[in-house]
């Protein structure tokens, strides 16, 4: 019998990528050339002018900003007419453009890259870091996406693992890989909650685990509360302290603010396992000609009531999440912690007091995505292999002519489903075609969601069926009944509609007044978009 192909999973990260295989039935992290087992989500162009990737490209983040392209899952995937590409650009050290098909891109150099092409580029460096680990070729792969992920965003994922050479088997969520490696092959019949406090997101999802079966029941979150909410926290509080002292705000200096930014990440990781740190930077400043050290005392303590507010929001959205669905706390079996930000032990007591249980031991948060990913790539065609039952995170649907949203498949509607209704007619009365465009997102407006693509056909098809079909991996498919038939119809433009160009420019000049109204009194979402992508104070 032929030797089954090897296959690895792996979690794709907004900071960092893991990859994982498995042998003998056992899951294991693969090290990178370094011996770590993390690989920075980063790509960069050298001063040299090389492509460079992984740790080298980020520890250039400071000196070369421009030319160090991070954060790429935040991009991939999206419109670059979207609101919130249209929002993050100013705060990217780095050129993002628009690609020929109307998606965001990035300029290193002049030369323009798809974010598909610079995720492949960290993909290519894992499956190398892999094949030189295992031995011999590497073709088949699992990548994991943040269940909150459109159809674009699953499709440039896919695209971006197909670019680097990889047979992508299958896209999979994250909580659901999380899931698995807590419980594949293990004869559970439990609901277990995903809890999942990352570097820049919080994710949470309801699972009902039945052998090995894996049934996501519901999923919510905030894209915007992550780490670096409680590092800015903590940047807040050191400014705040330092000025008091010394009369001096540190804010305007750039330097001072990168230094103080990772001594406030370092303190917060610090305090999760010691009560007590002080934050120490020698000549942070200068003034008439003499060095200015700053010294400020931080407590488990004081870190605990300058961010025990974030840490409420979080279970405020997991008590959304199960309210929506009906599920009381007392039916969670287990809480599975995911993300760095996860460790902190004010975190894992809110959980004891919330759920009533500690969090699960022996499931490890940073790595326990990419294990899941390649458990499931090796139960693919086994006796005893997986079955995935998805959720819809967001509503998907098409725009209606008053620029409001249709919903066709409803959030936390289970996947794979198909909903068929009726072809409407064309926007504009006696026009050739029907034109249907089609969005994914949670508000009652089209300009608050993702446009995925436009339908095309023939005004004659008016009152003919149309099916929205998601597959497993929750990738939509379109089909227009032809002589009784689906048809599959590609979309057809994957520019911007017109419709949803004015909806947003409208929608941004309204914002830019409301936020310098704001922006005083506040500090608000764009400053902490800024440290998040390291541009300064
Ligand atoms: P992730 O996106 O899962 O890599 O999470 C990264 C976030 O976790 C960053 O904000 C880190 O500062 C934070 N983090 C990592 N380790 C710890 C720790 N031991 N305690 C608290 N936060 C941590």
């Amino acid at each position: 019998m032929a030797e089954k192909p090897r296959i690895i999973g792996i979690d794709l990260g907004t900071t960092n990528t893991l990859v994982a295989y498995v042998k003998n039935r056992v899951p294991k992290v693969v090290p990178t050339d370094k011996g770590n087992l993390i690989l920075p989500s980063v790509v960069a162009l050298s001063p040299k002018g090389d492509l460079i990737i992984g740790g080298i490209a980020k520890d250039q983040v400071v000196t070369n900003p421009r030319n160090t392209i991070y954060g790429a899952k935040r991009l991939i995937g999206r419109k670059y007419e979207s609101k919130i590409v249209q929002e993050l650009k100013s705060y990217f050290t780095y050129d993002i453009v628009e690609g020929p098909d109307g998606d965001a891109a990035v300029s290193l150099a002049g030369r323009v890259y798809s974010l598909p092409e610079i995720s492949a580029m960290v993909l290519g460096q894992v499956k190398t870091m892999a094949e030189q680990f295992l031995g011999g070729q590497i073709q088949e792969a699992i990548i994991s996406v943040p269940a909150y992920y459109n159809d674009n965003q699953r499709q440039a994922v896919k695209e971006a693992g197909q670019l680097a050479g990889f047979d992508v088997k299958r896209i999979v969520n994250e909580p659901t890989a999380a899931a698995l490696a807590y419980g594949f092959n293990r004869g559970l019949d439990q609901k277990v909650l995903v809890y999942d406090l990352g570097g820049g997101t919080f994710d949470v999802s309801v699972l009902q685990l039945t052998g090995n079966v894996f049934e996501v029941l519901c999923t919510g979150g905030d894209t915007f509360l992550g780490g670096i909410d409680f590092d800015n926290r903590i940047i807040d509080y050191v400014l705040a302290a330092f000025k008091k002292e010394h009369g001096v705000d540190l804010s305007q200096s750039p330097i001072a603010m990168q230094r103080i930014k990772n001594a406030a990440e370092a303190a917060k990781i610090d305090l999760t396992l010691i009560p007590n740190v002080v934050i120490e930077l020698p000549y942070i400043e200068e003034r008439k000609g003499k060095p200015m050290d700053l010294k400020v005392p931080l407590s488990r303590e004081q870190l605990n009531s300058l961010t025990g507010d974030l840490v409420d929001r979080t279970f405020a959205l997991c008590d959304e999440v199960l309210t929506e669905k009906g599920i009381a706390r007392s039916q969670i079996d287990e809480v599975i912690l995911v993300g760095g930000q996860s460790r902190m032990p004010l975190v894992q007591q809110q959980i004891q007091r919330h759920f009533g249980k500690a969090p699960r031991k022996g499931v490890h948060p940073d790595e326990c995505v990419a294990l899941g990913a390649a458990l499931l790539g090796d139960s693919l065609g086994q006796i005893d292999a997986v079955t995935l039952i998805d959720a819809l995170s967001m509503p998907i649907g098409y725009a209606l002519p008053t620029g409001r949203f249709r919903k066709i498949i409803e959030k936390n509607h289970r996947i794979p489903t198909t909903k068929s209704f009726r072809l409407p007619p064309p926007r504009e009365q006696g026009a050739p075609f029907i034109e249907m465009d089609i969005y994914q997102g949670d508000s009652e407006l089209i300009v608050d969601n993702e446009y995925l693509g436009t339908v095309k056909v023939p005004a004659a098809n008016v009152g003919k069926r149309i099916d929205f079909k998601l597959d497993e991996e929750c990738l939509l498919h379109v089909a227009v009944e032809d002589a009784g038939e689906p048809r599959e119809v590609s979309l057809a433009t994957r520019d911007t509609p017109e419709m949803l160009k004015k909806a947003i420019a409208e929608e941004l000049a309204k914002r830019t007044q409301r936020d310098e109204r704001t922006a005083a009194e506040k500090g608000g979402l764009f400053s902490s978009i800024k440290r998040l992508l390291g541009g300064g104070g």
